[in-house]
């Protein structure tokens, strides 16, 4: 199977976040239920490297934190956008819990990831977008910014892709602790 790690979003905020798609011709926009943020993309496993992948990853302790949406930008590749993304305002906790999934999952025998961590939600593939009605979009949102929400777990997702979009399957949800008494 082909497993990612990510976290999920509340259908608020998803619904907040399908308001800005529209606009660009040609862009294949992502269905409001498929935005996630990747921390760990696995790929194809067998079933035996599954269960010690969820072994690991249900004895990794972290706590909850809040997370902030805000900002676009377009990734590329060979001078060509291929999709369009709403970033994420970096924190602390957020790298925290990256870097200890990506421990994890080095213990259950993968290779460490040599891509630098960039979460983002990808709202939209680019294949065939026009180019003056993308670079419109991004400066018309770019100072979107949404309410923080708090992260309370993160999940195992299996994805099956498909013609239209990916199909993900949360497979096991990871609950985060709650955040230490202040004082
Ligand atoms: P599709 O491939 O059909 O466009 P998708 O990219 O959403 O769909 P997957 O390829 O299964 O579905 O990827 C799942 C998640 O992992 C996505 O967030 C994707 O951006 C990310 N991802 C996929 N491949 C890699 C990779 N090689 N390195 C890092 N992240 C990846
Ligand atoms: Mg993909």
């Amino acid at each position: 199977m082909r497993l990612f790690v990510g976290l999920d979003l509340p259908w608020p905020l998803r619904e907040r976040i399908a308001l800005l798609a529209g606009g660009i011709p040609g862009a294949r926009w992502v269905p409001p239920e498929n935005y996630h943020i990747t921390l760990r993309f696995i790929g194809e496993v067998a079933a035996h490297q599954a269960e010690e992948i969820d072994h690991v990853l249900a004895a990794l302790r972290a706590r909850r934190f809040m997370l902030t949406l805000g900002g676009v930008g377009t990734f590329s590749r060979a001078g060509r956008e291929t999709s369009l993304w709403l970033g994420v305002e970096r924190s602390q906790q957020l790298d925290l819990l990256q870097s200890k999934v990506e421990t994890a999952l080095q213990r259950a025998g993968l290779e460490p990831e040599r891509r630098r961590f960039a979460p983002h939600v990808t709202l939209a593939r680019l294949d065939n977008a026009a180019p003056a009605k993308l670079a419109a979009f991004v400066q018309a949102n770019n100072l979107f910014r949404a309410d923080p929400v708090p992260v309370e777990h993160f999940t195992l997702f299996s994805s099956r892709l498909g013609k239209e979009a990916s199909a993900y399957t949360a497979e096991v949800e990871y609950h985060l602790a709650a955040p230490a008494a202040a004082g």
